[in-house]
């Protein structure tokens, strides 16, 4: 199996070279956060969501308090402090939002999934149509870090799905007297979203799927839920999966990286810091065929950490055991781990690196060759940033236009269209000990009959 020894740097070095791994073993071979931390936070949230149900507005106050540091009053936030929020905006960031909006919706409105009808044969049409959720409930980050561009990345492909109405909850701030952050409400505004809550993690999660009421104030149920977050946000969405749609598990934020003896360190290291500095539970992770590469990394790691502002958490992040260098053998290699790890955030940093690209079947995003760092993404490429994360790029795809869609199945069938299926249908409803399905076909083969 796989040995992992701690060097003095930052990274542990898993070192796989000259194995043979199963996918299963692989799997288990790649970093990650470790299960109970996982347990931890699951158990925690149960409780959480059970008090929300029971106690309502005075739970949402509790964990205010308890969190977030504020003694809250109202909850929701007035509609003038989004305006003031805009007006009070600086130029300069006021510019960056306005880019990431007009990027991130010609993206996602191209996203749109198109609606299909076939004639499956002759009077016999089918129709697959998209429709948009009609009431959406977003999440958006505000712990260590606050993420107005969050704000942008669930908005956009929401009003380009067409959801009629959405709600914003993201943590109240104890520097901003218990309001969210104001860039995240002057985004709010520049979308035209006025409908905010000052609720964080978990609690907020439970308050919009289950509906929540504070004096004159009525927060209604939605229909789903999407938005990044903690290990606490990802795992709340876990358990309200069976009554409210989810998006990805859009958990801490995981980088991996795809290099070889080509790729610049100093790129390849500050992209991996770049990740780190969201959390002490990120997750950074190089995957590389030269462990001569893997040195220089780690040599540039030491100068960039101890330049950065938060190092403390950065590095804390980059020890952990969900992050560290992947040694293989070859880039062949180097690609199952990826597909293994299927990274929330994907960078590839080798020759040919589209082609390489295309050979990778599990990640949120992939980030292809050294001019599209991940920060890229995080705020402007018009790519969106809510992206599953601990593996679930398995099966799981980032936010976009048709997670807040579902799609009917419509059908239309003649008279004659029907007739020409009876006896298959007759068969199949004997076959199964339902005749009365049979019977629902052949009564009207007999009306029409004696309709002529
Ligand atoms: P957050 O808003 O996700 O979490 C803050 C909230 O967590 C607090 O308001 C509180 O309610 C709750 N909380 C804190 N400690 C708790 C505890 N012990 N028990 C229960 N609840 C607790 O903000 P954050 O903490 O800054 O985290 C943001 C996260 O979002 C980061 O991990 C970042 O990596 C991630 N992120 C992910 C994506 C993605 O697409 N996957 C995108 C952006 C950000």
């Amino acid at each position: 199996s796989a040995t992992a020894t701690t060097p003095s740097g930052f990274l542990r070095v898993i070192d796989l070279r000259g194995q043979h791994l199963s996918w299963n073993e692989l799997r288990h071979a790649v970093p990650r956060q470790t299960a109970s931390s996982v347990a931890e936070a699951e158990a925690s949230v149960r409780s959480i969501i059970e008090n929300v149900q029971t106690n309502g507005a005075a739970a949402i106050r509790e964990y205010a308090q308890k969190f977030d540091g504020v003694d809250q009053g109202r909850i929701k936030v007035d509609p003038a402090e989004i305006q003031k929020a805009v007006a009070e905006l600086d130029p300069a960031v006021r510019k960056g939002l306005e880019t990431a909006i007009d990027r991130t919706r010609r993206f996602a409105k191209a996203q749109r999934p198109a609606d299909v009808e076939v004639e499956i044969a002759p009077g016999a049409v089918l129709n697959h149509r998209w429709t948009p959720v009609k009431r959406a409930g977003l999440y958006i980050p505000g712990g260590l870090a606050v993420y107005p561009s969050s704000v942008i990345m669930n908005v956009v492909p929401a009003q380009a799905a067409g959801v009629e109405s959405v709600v914003l909850c993201t943590p109240p701030q104890k520097d901003f007297g218990g309001l969210p952050h104001p860039v995240i409400l002057a985004a709010a505004g520049l979308l035209e979203v006025d409908e905010v809550w000052a609720i964080g993690g978990a609690q907020s999660l439970a308050a919009m799927a289950y509906g929540l009421t504070d004096g004159e104030d009525e927060l209604e149920p939605v229909n789903t839920v999407t938005g990044p977050g903690n290990i606490f946000v990802a795992m709340a969405k876990r358990q309200l999966r069976s009554i409210v749609g989810v998006d990805a598990e859009a958990g801490t934020t995981e980088i991996a990286i795809i290099a070889d003896n080509s790729a610049d360190a100093r790129f390849v290291a500050a992209d991996l810091i770049s990740q780190a500095e969201h959390d002490p539970d990120a997750g950074s992770v190089l995957i590389t065929d030269s462990a001569e590469f893997a040195q220089q990394v780690e040599a540039e790691l030491a100068t960039q950490v101890a330049e950065a502002k938060h190092q403390e958490r950065i590095g804390i992040a980059l020890r952990g055991p969900q992050s560290g260098v992947v040694l293989t053998d070859n880039l062949e290699r180097s690609i199952e781990v990826a597909d293994a790890y299927a990274a929330e955030h994907l960078e590839i940093h080798t020759e040919n690196a589209r082609e390489v690209a295309g050979r990778v079947r599990n990640a949120g995003a992939i980030f292809i060759g050294s001019y599209s760092p991940v920060p890229l993404g995080d705020y402007a490429a018009g790519s969106n940033h809510v992206l599953p994360t601990g593996g679930t790029a398995v099966f799981n795809s980032g936010l976009h236009a048709a997670s807040f869609m579902k799609a009917v199945q419509v059908i239309e069938y003649s008279r004659d269209a029907l007739a020409e299926l009876e006896d298959d249908i007759v068969a199949l409803a004997t076959s199964e000990d339902l005749p009365a399905h049979g019977r629902a076909v052949t009564i009207r083969s007999e009306a029409s009959g004696r309709e002529g």
